[in-house]
């Protein structure tokens, strides 16, 4: 029916649900094959997101520092600037390193592209001109993890893309998936694969946060494994089109529509849930010609059967508190209509100015809360208030107190998830992630909601 929109009623934000600007272009830059990100700012600004990462994904997480001290605050970043350039290029020789900037290097008004600048010519004197260096303008204080991913992918896009005037890759796509897991990367692939349409992923992090541990093929010095090439970055104005998965990361598309006449299309749903997939799907048979093949057909169709299975028996009418980046809320807000289950409060941790209005395209039969800029706390007072009748959560790993106070099931989605394995590594998208999905969540209403020894009742 329609959407009730309201934000904090207090100016203090308790236990975020979104963290900063460079961790969303550190993300960016480390989906490069043998890309490094250098982080112009103190060094917590580094040691925070790899914490983050790593406990996300437990892969080693790589990330230069020019930790910044009192005296930089004064002086400027320049000279920190400078040293790691050359301490990572002697010692790495890296493809590609990201400077991305942090609250303090903006604040101090670092000119981190003047300096980059000077860095290169002197770097080419010295003979290292192999490494590409991109600046990546990360003010946290303006915008949040997505947003700097956002960024890092159009500053990609703007300092290495060159001109291609003729369409060589005939059919090749590009395709920007956001903040998604490796596993959900490695769905798009699968289907874009399964329609036998070639793509450039933008950037590629499905293999540099889920690595087989193989000693003997350990790479000295250490990159994350796979990544997209920065060659394939320069040659994705040949393409036929850029698809991007979430709006919230769609400037790079643009971007390669403006200045090399790229057609963009941005997924408003992202393929989360079966209407998501199918009109991803679409979009890519529109802008390449190939066809939808039985094989995700057979995929959508075993999805159904299952939904068909546990819909009306175990999940129709539960009510549901969703949480987290706007791209997945969005997606599960779908995918749980679909299944029948009622989402009564949605809330991201920023304020997207079409994220409301996003929920209310989906919302033809319910009444859904949609907090904007809402934090932790607000989740809790919710599901704690009775009256609201709160049956499953959604969301992080953050939430897990609020399961422990009330025992309402929390089926762990979005980022971080630090206090169960597997998670990154399987999908959320496509029809095999909605099934994955529809599991999680079943399973987890079974456990709570339907006793063991009434069990041949309930069936
Ligand atoms: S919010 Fe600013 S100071 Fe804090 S970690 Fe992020 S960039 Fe660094």
């Amino acid at each position: 029916m329609s959407v009730n929109v309201c934000g904090r009623d207090r100016q203090a934000i308790i236990d975020p649900l979104v963290t900063c600007m460079p961790m969303g272009a550190m993300w960016a830059v480390l989906g490069v094959n043998h890309g490094i990100p250098l982080v112009q700012g103190s060094q917590g600004c580094s040691t925070f997101v790899r914490y983050h990462l790593a406990r996300h994904f437990r892969e080693p997480i790589e990330i230069a520092v020019s930790s910044f001290h009192e005296s930089t605050a004064v002086f400027g970043g320049k000279k920190n600037l400078d040293i790691s350039l050359k301490t990572i290029i002697q010692r790495q020789n890296p493809e590609l390193i990201g400077v991305v900037t942090t609250c303090s290097s903006e604040i101090i008004g670092d000119d981190v592209y003047g300096f980059v600048d000077s860095n290169k010519q002197e770097l080419k004197d010295l003979g290292y001109s192999g490494t590409e260096i991109v600046p990546i303008n990360t003010p946290s204080f303006a915008g949040s993890h997505f947003t700097g991913y956002d960024r890092a992918i159009d500053a990609l896009i703007k300092n290495l893309t060159v001109a291609n005037d003729h369409r060589e890759d005939d059919n090749k796509i590009n395709v920007i998936p956001g903040l998604l897991n490796p596993g959900d990367v490695n769905e798009i692939k699968h289907m874009l694969d399964a329609m036998y349409v070639p793509y450039t992923m933008l950037t590629d992090i499905s293999e540099t946060f889920n690595s087989p541990l193989n000693p003997k093929k350990q790479e000295h010095p250490y990159f994350g494994k796979g990544g997209v090439t920065v060659d394939e970055i320069k040659n994705v104005s040949a393409s036929k089109g850029t698809v991007s998965i979430t709006k919230y990361a769609k400037t790079g598309a643009e971007t390669l529509e403006q200045t090399h006449k790229v057609p963009a299309v941005i997924d408003n749903l992202p393929p989360i849930g079966i209407k998501g997939t199918d009109e991803f799907l679409k979009a890519v048979n529109k802008l390449t010609g190939y066809d939808i093949i039985d094989t995700l057909m057979t995929e959508r169709g075993l999805t159904l059967d299952l939904m068909a299975d546990v819909s009306a028996r175990y999940l129709a009418g539960r009510k549901v508190v969703i949480f987290g980046d706007p791209t997945l809320v969005t997606g599960l807000t779908s995918l749980i209509m679909e299944l029948g289950m009622e989402p009564v409060m949605v809330t991201t941790g920023s304020d997207e100015k079409t994220f409301p209005t996003d929920i209310e395209s989906l919302s033809k039969h319910q009444n859904i809360d949609v907090i904007i800029e809402g934090d932790l706390k607000i989740v809790e007072d919710y599901v704690k208030d009775k009256d609201n009748g709160v049956e499953v959560i959604l969301g992080s790993s953050e939430a897990r107190f609020i399961n422990y106070d009330t025992g309402i099931p929390l089926v762990r989605f979005g980022f971080p998830v630090y206090d169960r394995v597997g998670y990154h590594s399987q999908p959320v998208v496509g029809y095999r992630g909605a099934k994955r999905v529809t599991e999680m969540i079943t399973n987890e209403i079974l456990a709570k909601y339907y006793e063991e020894k009434h069990w041949k009742l309930q069936q």
